[in-house]
């Protein structure tokens, strides 16, 4: 059961082979056996998926169903607010918080009839590239349980990877679901800016985050984000635009026919620091591209170099806006130093004592790039090149209709090993962080196992905004070409996990 993907298991349950409670069930008992070993979930919520899916089955019973997913059990990032069900960004300072409402996301799954199992590990409030900045202790990745799964959302990519649920869904604001999905063998799709809702997303940055699918297989995503997509007027920066036809897209590129598409190789992001296994998959990948008819053309995008020193001005000054508002009085943790403490000295105990290291650095150097007296030189000239990094995009996309390169520049490193090094960190993300600073979809495909260790690394594709069919026509393609040589998707091996 557990091994099903998304699209079997609605097969299933539409033949009537199969019930959700059972599917629901089946996860339950995998996240039981593994998650020990994983910790991919913060929270596990088994009584309410299991009345979710009871109500899925009457459902189906009765001869209704809410949507193709109906009944296909789902893990959420604990980024997403869930009405009556923690959430805590990763982080001590809402721990214990229940929101009161639920994010779009999550009703839009709710109204589909998926039952959520649990929420998911995560950097905290998603600022990392390796889970181990959680305040509750990182996420080991599956295939190898001394690695890192990739961040911020980890969490989501290493249950969908141990099989603990067919779906789960991600952010991404540099990189969070694509680069997570490269290290860990899955699938993680980062929609168009605007294409899917952040209300009850507990903003990172603003101008950057977006919520997406993580999944096994390319068509998954495509019908999870059919799912989660679309306007919502509770969020000012959504899309007032339907989505393109994205699952009607993902089985045509399954078809394995690509002839008169123009596939972007991006010259700057294939050469020094790039593992070489990783390359030598990509060069397959495009290989395999060229096969099913691609046209393969090479595009310069010379700002793009700048991509990773842009957006560490411009994601921490809208960071350290947004996490002004955990101040002790609204949410979660309050820390009293001391009996008749002011105010602000409540907020300055909780703040130092909720916050993780890499959160404070964060905020120090936003507040920093916003001061009035470095404003125009930091956070002014990161916006200058925002710009021009769009604009090389949009020169990119009149010579290709997507743009490929490798998701993240090495294969799953060692728990630890980068952690003392921020800067190490964020190298990871030099591939993933131009999309977001453009707000172009980007979808990353597994390419293959990398290293003489078996680890797995990522394609990333990369489309005009609001062309997301695209991601998902070539993804599919090349996952199509891909199972073909392998014999089947390459999971991680059993023997780690128990
Ligand atoms: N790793 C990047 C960062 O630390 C991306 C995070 C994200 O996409 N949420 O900011």
């Amino acid at each position: 059961m557990i091994t099903r993907t998304a699209a079997e298991l609605a097969a299933a349950l539409a033949s009537g082979e199969t019930t959700s409670v059972a599917a629901t069930r089946a996860h339950l008992d995998r996240i039981a056996e593994v998650d020990g070993a994983v910790h991919a979930f913060l929270h596990v919520d088994a009584e309410g998926a299991l009345a979710v899916a009871e109500a899925s089955d009457a459902r189906r019973a009765a001869g209704t169903t809410l949507s193709a997913l109906d009944g296909v059990p789902i893990a959420v990032k604990d980024v997403l607010t869930t009405e009556g069900l923690p959430t805590t960004c990763g982080s001590k300072i809402l721990e214990g918080w229940v929101p009161p409402y639920d994010a779009t996301v999550v009703r839009r799954l709710r109204e589909a009839g998926l039952p959520i199992l649990g929420k998911t590990n995560m950097d905290e409030f998603a600022m990392g590239s390796s889970t181990e900045h959680s305040a509750y202790g990182p996420t080991r990745n599956p295939w190898d349980l001394d690695r890192i799964p990739g961040g911020s959302g980890g969490g989501s990519a290493a249950a969908v990877a141990a099989f603990e649920a067919p779906l789960a869904i991600g952010t991404d604001t540099g990189g969070s679901i694509r680069q997570p999905g490269a290290v860990t063998g899955t699938v993680g799709m980062k929609p168009t800016y605007g294409g899917v809702s952040r209300y009850g997303l507990v903003a990172l940055a603003n101008s950057l985050d977006q919520a997406g699918p993580v999944t096994r297989t390319v068509l998954d995503s495509a019908m999870l984000h059919e799912v989660i997509g679309g306007h919502d007027p509770l969020d000012s920066t959504s899309i007032d635009q339907s989505l393109p036809p994205l699952v009607e897209a993902a089985r045509q590129g399954a078809s394995g026919d690509l002839s008169g598409v123009r596939i972007g190789i991006i010259s700057e992001m294939s050469g020094d620091g790039w593992q070489p296994g990783v390359l030598t998959r990509f060069r397959e990948s495009v290989d395999l591209l060229v096969k099913a008819g691609a046209e393969v053309v090479e595009v310069s995008c010379p700002t793009f170099v700048h991509a990773l020193a842009t957006y560490y001005l411009i994601l921490p000054a809208e960071a350290s806006s947004n996490l002004a508002k955990f101040d002790a009085m609204r949410y979660g943790l309050r820390v009293w130093p001391e009996e008749g403490a002011s105010a602000e000295e409540v907020m300055r105990a909780t703040r130092d004592a909720g916050f993780g290291d890499e959160v404070k650095r964060r905020i120090i150097l936003g507040t920093y790039a916003l001061s009035s007296g470095y404003y125009d030189a930091y956070y002014g000239q990161a916006q200058k090149v925002r710009t021009l990094i769009s604009r090389d995009f949009e020169a990119a996309f009149e010579q290709a209709d997507v743009l490929v390169s490798p998701t993240a520049p090495t294969t799953a490193f060692k728990l630890g090993e980068k952690l003392d090094d921020p800067i190490a960190m964020y190298l990871n993300d030099l591939a993933t962080i131009p999309a977001n600073l453009a707000g172009v979809p980007g979808i990353s495909v597994p390419s293959g196992l990398a290293d003489e260790d078996g680890l797995p690394a990522g394609f990333q594709i990369l489309a005009p905004a609001l062309a997301d069919d695209r991601c998902y026509r070539v993804g599919a393609a090349l996952e199509a070409a891909l199972l073909d040589q392998w014999g089947g998707p390459l999971v991680p091996p059993e023997e780690n996990l128990s």
